[in-house]
């Protein structure tokens, strides 16, 4: 650095121009992303013309992306900076071949840091495989070496997720936390990105992520079980699901089946049928459908007929009781997330004596996918169980619904058909026929 500064110098020299200043970022690289004070300086002193020309050792010293170039080149013009020398190559911008040799500079550069940052990714990647902690922020829960627990930090994180899995939103807790005084690990207060961010990272789990992906277990303590975690992603999952449904237009989307051939009930696309403006709900052949395609049902009295069956039920005995034993729900989960958890073991172990030699990759992959496929399974049984919550919010106010049914929007509907009806058959019948059979409904209730 001090010999490029040096050559820069006597460059100057030769050519008569008298230094100005002389701007340096020591140990930065153009690539690093990582703000160069200096190098915004003198932009900043050539926009304001308190300098006319530069003089740099090499054109990548300046820039290593040809985009930066190009505004290094805006500038230059816009402010009447003529002269721009380097050491390496004589190199006039103020010229088209001068330019057109920049950019071919610049261009080379940002495929060398290209190269340079695989480098860098590599030894990031190996630091994962090894379970190493990565990032210069100390984490919240841990010591700054990022592998000690921080007990009383831990706690909270502990206490955290047993709020969320009783039900707190991330905004209550980002709330209970402000208020109870505890002070994140760098920030001034606390924000809800840094609590969802808590709550869903493999750290606490004591699981190593490597670009968003577990890939193993980590050298540093763990604060939760795996399987805990499980539980609050698929309950993340299941509250994103109902916010950022798509609009529909067709209230029993999804929760219709023929009777004929168990296949789901698809709404008939308007545009298939312009003439006809009844919507109907249709069991479709084909490789996307895979139905018998000998079903039709109007769309409008089912709806009304299960909505109708819906609020009726929200407010019968039979729901009272249900959510009476609603505690086998949280028994239920237990034993899921117990299943899970045993089940991840057995990945483990696997990998373990793959990576051994003791199996063969053929071995390993044949063991692991049935338990892979039971983990998936258990995750959606767990998001299932543990969406009842609306239900019991519900219970007792079909009558009220009732009355402002209308009124709804359709997503909302959807959310109360769904807080108790899982699905239902709709069975055969005279497909011309406008006014429904009510013995074509069977309707399967999930509480
Ligand atoms: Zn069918």
């Amino acid at each position: 650095m001090a010999r490029q500064l040096e050559d820069c110098r006597k460059l100057a020299a030769d050519r008569g121009w008298p230094i100005g200043d002389e701007y340096v970022d020591n140990d930065v690289s153009a690539y690093s992303g990582k703000p160069r004070r200096e190098y915004a300086r003198m932009l900043a002193d050539l926009t304001s013309g308190a300098r006319d020309a530069v003089i740099v050792y090499n054109l990548d010293r300046l820039h290593r992306r040809p985009v930066e170039l190009e505004e290094f080149v805006t500038l230059c013009e816009s402010s009447g900076v003529r002269d721009v020398a380097t050491v390496t190559a004589d190199i006039d911008l103020g010229n088209d071949d001068g330019l057109f040799m920049a950019r071919i500079f610049a261009a080379f550069a940002a495929k060398e840091s290209g190269r340079k940052s695989a480098r860098v990714r590599r030894k990031l990647l190996q630091n994962a495989e090894q379970g190493l902690p990565h990032g210069s922020v100390r984490p919240f829960g841990y010591e700054s070496d990022k592998i000690t627990l921080r007990d009383a930090e831990a706690k909270v994180i502990r206490e955290m997720v047993d709020r969320y899995l009783a039900g707190a939103s991330i905004r209550s807790l980002t709330i209970w936390l402000n208020d109870a005084g505890i002070a994140p690990a760098v920030a001034k207060s606390w924000q809800t990105s840094a609590v969802r961010q808590i709550l869903t990272s493999g750290r606490i789990a004591g699981l190593r992520e490597h670009h968003g992906e577990v890939i193993g277990p980590a050298t540093w303590t763990a604060i939760i079980t795996p399987a805990e975690r499980d539980r609050i992603l698929a309950r993340m999952a299941t509250r994103a699901l109902t916010k950022t449904r798509a609009p529909r237009t067709y209230l029993l989307s999804g929760m219709l089946r023929c009777g004929r051939c168990g296949n789901r009930l698809f709404s008939q696309a308007r545009h298939s049928n312009p003439d006809n403006r009844v919507r109907r709900y249709v069991c479709l052949k084909g490789p996307d459908h895979g139905g018998c395609g000998r079903l039709t049902v109007v769309a409008s009295p089912v709806e009304e007929l299960l909505t109708d069956a819906v609020l009726t039920r929200l407010d019968s005995p039979q729901l009272a009781e249900a959510l009476a034993g609603k505690s086998s729900v949280d028994a239920d989960v237990a034993a899921l997330a117990t299943q899970l958890e045993a089940d991840q073991a057995r990945l483990d172990e696997l990998a373990g004596l793959y990576a051994a030699g003791a199996v063969s990759a053929r071995e390993w992959i044949a063991a692991r996918d049935p338990i892979t496929e039971r983990i998936a399974q258990a995750r959606r049984d767990i998001a299932h169980a543990t969406d009842t919550s609306s239900v019991v919010d519900l219970a007792g106010c079909g009558e009220v619904l009732r009355g402002q049914w209308d009124d709804l929007d359709i997503d909302r509907q959807q959310a109360i058909i769904k807080s108790v009806l899982d699905h239902a058959v709709i069975a055969p019948g005279n497909p011309g026929s406008r006014s429904l059979d009510i013995n074509r409904v069977q309707p399967a209730w999930r509480i």
